[in-house]
Order: structure tokens, then sequence, then C-alpha cells
């Protein structure tokens, strides 16, 4: 590990996005935080602005405050598009969570593609994402088609290809696997649907923040996602939606409120959708949570995105370099693609006691994700995280699982099995 630690201070010292790590809120001694996919950092401009928006706009300008969060939904999505998603003012809103945001899109595409039958998932999606699309179909009366993805390399796209046909409204996935890591092509999946004439509604929950988004270069259609993992906007804030502009029209979301009428104060009796991308809003958006996404996005948009694409593809290499020689040959196994290019900002590994291990880490105060059934999800946050802190995270990782009781493999020994696959069912 010394040639190790050696290289990440030339490698820290290299590093453009280096004094980014200082803008966030520091990590309490001790502790290395490499769970970036599942809640990002504190930036440290974040209280200071709430504090604000709290004791000046509430506190001292009540009324006029109230006004100027209106748009905020827009003010704040025209910001993340254009930070973060490379879509266009407009196009995005942030309000609601994923879930319910996937429920609008999902219903909105139904009704843009009228006449379709058929709503094409993976098996491989979040759960929420694959509960909310089920009850859409059954709900609508449309069938699910639900493609298997393989869970280590991610979805073949021959299968998509194969399960896409004139009968697909709409085809929902996650650009990057909230498991595996594995990140999809947009413009080769678009380029199947499209083909088709599906839609693609996508789940950019484990991309924005981390992966370089070209939306409108891509012709994306409709996405999601949430804000509080690579975008560090915080606990709570809501998730981002965004429709490609010349689709806003033809479609209607399901749940209609005052926020999405054409005349919001006008107080009319009859719901009448506005034309733009506010159809999507419902009702009052949580405007300090809204706020928060800020002082992050202001990072992001110094940093660059494509620069905080290299450091998390350098960061993902590096770590996986050294798990590779130090803990793969005491019992971890690689369960993610092995090309950076291919995933995200986390790496996945397999180890039978996945759910015990992971507590043990966050013991020796190294924090890491756990994922069902046998998985540990390390995701090291671009502008937050050093070579320094993968090495030490490494280091840790070395001596839990060597401590580990009952120590489960010895150097060399191979990895049995797990006794199920990811979804729970006996191998
Ligand atoms: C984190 C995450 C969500 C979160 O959904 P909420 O409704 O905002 O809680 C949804 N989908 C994916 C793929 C996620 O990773």
């Amino acid at each position: 590990m010394e040639k190790a630690a050696r290289r990440a201070r030339r490698l820290d010292a290299q590093d453009p996005l280096a004094p980014f790590v200082d803008r966030f809120a520091p990590v309490p001694d001790g502790q290395v935080f490499l769970n970036g996919g599942s809640l990002g950092r504190l930036p440290a401009a974040t209280p200071a602005l709430l504090d604000r928006v709290v004791r000046g706009d509430w506190g001292d300008r009540l009324a006029r405050a109230r006004t100027q969060w209106l748009d905020l939904p827009q003010r704040v999505g025209n910001r993340m598009a254009a930070v973060a998603l490379g879509a266009r003012p407009g196009e995005v809103v942030v309000s609601d969570c994923t879930s319910v945001n996937l429920y609008k899109l999902t219903v909105a595409a139904l009704d843009a593609r009228p006449g379709r039958r058929t709503v094409v998932v993976d098996d491989d999606n979040f759960p929420t994402d694959r509960y909310v699309v089920a009850g859409v179909a059954a709900g609508h009366g449309r069938a699910l088609r639900t493609v298997h993805t393989d869970p280590d390399a991610g979805l073949d796209l021959e299968t998509l290809r194969a399960a896409v046909d004139e009968d697909t409204a709409v085809v929902v996935l996650s650009l990057v696997s909230h498991r595996s890591g594995a990140l999809l092509d947009m413009a080769e999946v678009h380029e199947i649907a499209h083909a088709q004439g599906a839609l693609v509604l996508w789940d950019l929950s484990h991309a924005v923040g981390a992966v370089d988004l070209q939306l409108a270069a891509t012709g994306a259609d409709l996405a999601v996602g949430a804000t509080y993992k690579h975008l560090m906007a915080g606990p709570g804030c809501p998730a981002l939606l965004y429709v490609r502009r010349d689709l806003q029209s033809q479609a209607v979301q399901p749940v209609h409120g005052w926020y999405g009428h054409r005349e919001q104060l006008a107080m009319r009796p009859e719901y009448d959708p506005d034309p733009t991308i506010r159809r999507f809003l419902t009702g009052t958006p949580p405007a300090l949570s809204v706020v928060a996404a800020e002082p992050a996005l202001d990072l992001l948009a110094e940093a660059g995105m494509a620069a905080v694409r290299a450091k998390s593809r350098a960061l993902t290499g590096f770590l996986t370099e050294l798990a590779g020689a130090v803990l793969v040959p005491r019992g971890l196994r690689p369960a993610g693609p092995a090309d950076p290019e291919r995933r995200g900002a986390h790496v996945t590994y397999r180890h039978p006691q996945a759910g015990k291990l992971v507590p043990a880490l966050a013991e020796a105060e190294l924090f890491v994700d756990y994922t069902h059934p046998d998985r540990v999800r390390l995701s090291p946050a671009p502008l937050s995280t050093r070579y320094a802190d993968v090495v030490e995270a490494v280091r840790r990782f070395r001596e839990v699982l060597t401590a580990f009781d009952p120590p489960p493999y010895r150097k060399g020994a191979g990895v049995p099995e797990a006794a199920v696959d990811p979804y729970g069912r006996a191998l």
C-alpha cells in the first residue's frame, strides 16, 4: 500500500479538480465516505445560503419572497439543464420525488403514444421504477414487457432491440444501474426505440452530476432523476423532470394541480394545462429544499461536467486497480463492467456476507453501500474524493476483510457463489 499511497499523492497533486475537495463541509476526523451514490456531500456554501433564505426571505420578506418562489422549479430546473443535463431552457423542472415524476411521465408517454399497448422495462431497474411502471401499465390496461438485464454487465442492447416493436409506447430504463454501475449508451438506446416510434423515459438518478449528459444532442425524450445523490442537492431536494420541448404539448400528466394550470393564479373552475414544461408541475414546491440545489450546481458549473466525468473515471479506475490487487484475493468478487467507459461513478463487488460486511466497514469508519443481496457498492464522489481517500478506503477494507469473523476465505481460496441471485431467487 506504500506504493499506492505515493501514487495517490502524485495523482492528487496533478488533479485539476483537487481544490474542490475544500469546497465541502469537512469530513469528520477519521471518516472515509465512499457512498456519494446514496447522498452527496454537503457543499460548504449550503448552510449559509439556507440561513439567508430562512431568516432573510422567509423571516423578513415574507410576502415578496413567496411570489418569488412561484417559478423556483423552472428556475432551478433551467440551471440544472444547463450545468448537468445538456438540456435547453424550458425543458426541466425540479419537483416531487423521482417515483412521482416517473409516474407522471410514464402516463404522459402513454398519452403521447395513444393506441400502443406495451411498456418495456428491465428487471435490474431500481425497485421503485419497476413498481411505478407496473402500476401504470396495470392501471391503463397496457402490457408490461420486462427484459432481463445481466446484473453485472448491464443491459444487452440486442435483448432490448428484440423487445421493442410498433406496439411499444415507452421504454423505461436507468442510464446507470444502481447496482452494477453499468452505463448504457443513450444514443444507441434512442436509436432502437425511435426506430419503432417508441419513447424512452430515462431514470438518471445515478448518472446526473457524475456523467456528462447531453440530453438535447442525443435527442432524449423524457427523463427523471434524484438530485440528492451525485447532484449533491441535499436530503429532501425534489427530483428533476425533463421533457423535450416538442413533446411537451403532446402529453398531459395525470396529477392536475394549480401549478400546472395555464393561468395558475386566475383560479379557473377547470383544469387547462399550461403549454410549457409547467404543465408537469402540480403543487407548491418545497422552496427550502429546492434552493439547496444551487451551491452544488455552482460547483459543478465551475468544474465542468467533462472534467467531473474524467475524474470520476480515473477514481473508479484507481479503485478497481487497488481493489483487484488487495481485496479480490481476500474474497471480494468484481461485479460490474470492468471498463471505466462503460460504468457510472460507482463500482460494485460481491461478497456472500455483504450484508454484514457493510456495517463492519462502517465500524471502521469507512462508509459504503450495501445492495441486495450480496453486493458492496463504492461511489467515490468526483468533486469531494481524493485519490488518497481511495487508498485509505482500500486499506481499511483490507483490515476488515482480514479480521472478518468468521473469516470466509483464505487468500487465493476462491469465492463461493451466493445462494440467491440479485432478485432474491434461489440459484
Ligand atoms: C435513488 C433512486 C430513486 C429515488 O426515488 P425517490 O422517489 O426520489 O425516493 C429512484 N430511482 C433510482 C434509479 C434511484 O437510484
